[in-house]
């Protein structure tokens, strides 16, 4: 059996991805160690025919031989490692880890992965900007500009390709200009006048368009909602390398909660989308009605992606705040509470300022 385990061979300890140099490094004696990747930089689309939409069953395994994983009762996030990390705490919800970490179960494993490119204490001092520059922020918060505050967990993507060919029937609109009269009161006598009025002629229309799409990317996390997964794209996905356990270690992986079937829903409204507006070129005119059309999806693929975030989360009144690092880019996209004991001393703060120059005026 292949024990996937990075051992440096000066010390023996335990090797973490490096994102500086992009290779493994020793953070006991500093050793550093390329990544064996795949020499052939492809990587694997995955065939899928739209009436099964499961994978082959060769590619369900574990992320790695050792791999451990725990499931967080607070927000029921799957966070997969590789030890010897441990669990600690939840990097979405900032729950306490106490079960015991088990051995991760299998799933379909990533095709490729994005290695981390922001190293932590980059990403530390980003997030610790972005917290200066946030008014009445609590306190608290500036435990997340410690190094310790945040943590590098691989999120999960579907990516899907497709051809698309549609039959379509609908209804061309053209504009045209129609002279009307209309009456209008004019100081008080009802006068005639002629206006311009647009008016459109409809005809039939109908026709095929041929769409193809690649790597249409869809979240597979729920832990981080729609519209900051949203803020965190664009990924540049042609850096996207062949899964290698390597890139994981010294990292966490979310284990994907929408499934490949549910994800392949997703990219259909996207790929959807883009077909109509396809359609309404096609028709042309100034309006376009589409009444019917038709798709048929071939060379269907898809690809399971694991793409870079620091994440720090805290609970505040109760609450739990996230703030998100695109460990690509560098961008720092986060939720943040107010304050409501300091905007009490700014707005006593004012409120003195403006009595003292009341009084000193009334002088
Ligand atoms: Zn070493
Ligand atoms: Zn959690």
């Amino acid at each position: 059996m292949a024990i996937e385990r990075f051992e440096c061979p000066n010390c023996k300890a335990d090797m973490e991805f490096d994102p500086v140099t992009r290779g493994m490094k020793c953070a006991y004696c500093g050793t550093r160690t390329a990544v064996a990747v795949d020499p052939k930089p492809e990587i694997r689309e995955n065939h899928l025919s739209s009436q099964s939409l499961t994978p082959e069953p060769n590619r369900i395994r574990r992320l790695s031989d050792i791999s451990k994983e725990f499931t967080c009762t607070g927000c029921g996030a799957i966070v997969q490692f590789e030890p010897p990390q441990v669990a600690g705490a939840c990097p979405f919800c900032a729950a306490n880890i106490v079960t015991q970490p088990k051995n991760s179960d299998p799933l379909i494993a990533p095709d490729g992965v994005l290695p981390f490119v922001v190293p932590k204490g980059r990403a530390s001092s980003s997030v610790r900007e972005w917290l200066a520059s946030r008014w009445f922020a609590p306190g608290a918060l500036a435990a997340l500009a410690q190094p310790e505050g945040i943590r590098g967990i691989y999120l999960p993507f579907w990516t899907f390709d497709a051809k698309t060919n549609t039959r379509y029937t609908g209804q061309r609109g053209d504009h045209y200009f129609e002279m009307v009269q209309v009456q209008e009161n004019v100081n008080g006598q009802n006068v005639i006048r002629e206006v311009q009025q647009v008016r459109t002629a409809w005809k039939g229309a109908s026709g095929c368009v041929a769409v193809g799409f690649d790597d249409v990317l869809v979240p597979a996390s729920r832990s981080v909602p729609p519209e900051r997964l949203q803020q965190l794209s664009p990924w540049k996905l042609s850096d996207v390398k062949p899964y290698e356990s390597a890139f994981l270690s010294g990292f966490q992986a979310q284990r994907y909660q929408v499934e490949l079937k549910d994800g392949f829903v997703s990219s259909r409204q996207i790929m959807e989308r883009a077909v109509q507006d396809e359609i309404r070129r096609d028709i042309g005119g100034d309006e376009q009605q589409i009444q019917d059309s038709d798709t048929r999806y071939s060379n269907l693929t898809f690809k399971h992606l694991l793409l870079p975030v620091w994440v720090g989360s805290y609970r505040f009144e109760g609450c739990v705040y996230q703030v998100l690092v695109n460990a690509q880019t560098g961008e720092v996209i986060g939720d943040r509470p107010y304050s409501k004991g300091k905007i009490f001393l700014f707005v006593l703060t004012l409120l003195l300022v403006f009595m003292f120059l009341r009084s000193m005026a009334g002088r």
